[in-house]
């Protein structure tokens, strides 16, 4: 059995359709699979829950922030018509829109014109990000890159890396909650904090009614699955695992392709 429950289709930042997306996965032999676009569940929307023979678990990724640092927090197995879930993605379609607003002022102050507008032009749905203004800085010749992009003008810390718009941590975690799914902290190694912040994270989590981490999060050191193994014991969470997939290629982890966890710890599914 192959459980990849961190994923990303175009109705995010992914390149992939749900179906394009569901079809590798089982070329992969990916048996149960969640779909977790950022703050949006509009990938569902035509599939069914029992498509191609694998399984699907509704999933989501919240973005929120926890001590001024962009955090993500995985919903998995939530109720796709649950009252709760509508109030949060709404909230967060707006934040989002609201964000972007303000990216593109940054970016403007920058020297680059017409940056929300422009972004917007790259969106398709009802998701507007950071890839969007990557996408558009390198359509107007200002960086070769996306990772160019990211590093210049939008990564941590950059002008366009705002983040105070989101919902606050415990928030997005009662919503995932009300809406009868599990809350996990995605990629925890990704934050880069010592590893006391990373417990004080783990803590601020759990006392929100956080209920798992990812120990496996794509392509990793069998000694940083060991040390994520160890502290997911030692806060008695809930193991999850995801390539975090967004498209084909040398940057992302492919679909199902990542280390197994560790017998010892108890996995996410077994609450699904
Ligand atoms: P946002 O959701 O608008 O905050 O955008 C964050 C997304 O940008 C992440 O989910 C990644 O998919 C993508 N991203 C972040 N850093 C980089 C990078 N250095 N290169 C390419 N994509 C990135
Ligand atoms: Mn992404
Ligand atoms: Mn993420
Ligand atoms: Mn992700």
């Amino acid at each position: 059995m192959i459980y990849d429950l961190h994923t990303h289709t175009a109705f995010s930042d992914g390149v992939l359709s749900p179906r394009e997306l569901i079809l590798r996965a089982v070329e992969n032999q990916v048996t149960t699979l969640a779909i977790t676009d950022h703050d949006t569940i509009d990938a569902y929307r035509d599939l069914d829950v029992n498509e191609n023979g694998i399984r699907l678990v509704p999933g989501i990724e919240f973005s929120t922030q926890w001590e001024n640092m962009g955090i993500h927090v995985l919903g998995l197995g939530v109720d796709l018509g649950s009252e709760a879930l509508e109030t949060g993605v709404q909230f967060q379609t707006d934040a989002r829109l609201n964000r972007a607003r303000f990216i593109g002022k940054a970016l403007e102050k920058m020297g680059v014109k017409d940056a929300f507008s422009g972004a917007m032009g790259m969106s398709a749905g009802s998701y507007i990000g950071r890839p969007h203004f990557a996408q558009y800085l390198v359509s107007i010749g200002k960086v070769k890159s996306i990772q160019a992009a990211f590093k210049k003008y939008l990564g941590d810390g950059k002008a366009g890396d705002i983040k105070q718009h989101w919902a606050e941590f415990p928030q997005v975690i009662q919503w995932i909650r009300e809406a009868n799914g599990i809350p996990v902290l995605a990629h925890p190694l990704k934050y880069k904090l010592t590893r006391s912040k990373l417990k004080r994270l783990l803590d601020s989590f759990i006392q929100a009614g956080g209920m798992g981490m990812e120990v496996v999060s794509g392509q990793q050191t069998p000694q940083q699955t060991a040390e994520m193994a160890r502290l997911c014991e030692q806060k008695r969470l809930l193991a999850s695992c995801g390539s975090d997939f967004h498209e084909p290629g040398k940057h992302w982890g492919e679909l199902g392709a990542f280390a197994s966890l560790p017998d010892y710890l108890t996995p996410v599914w077994d609450r699904f």
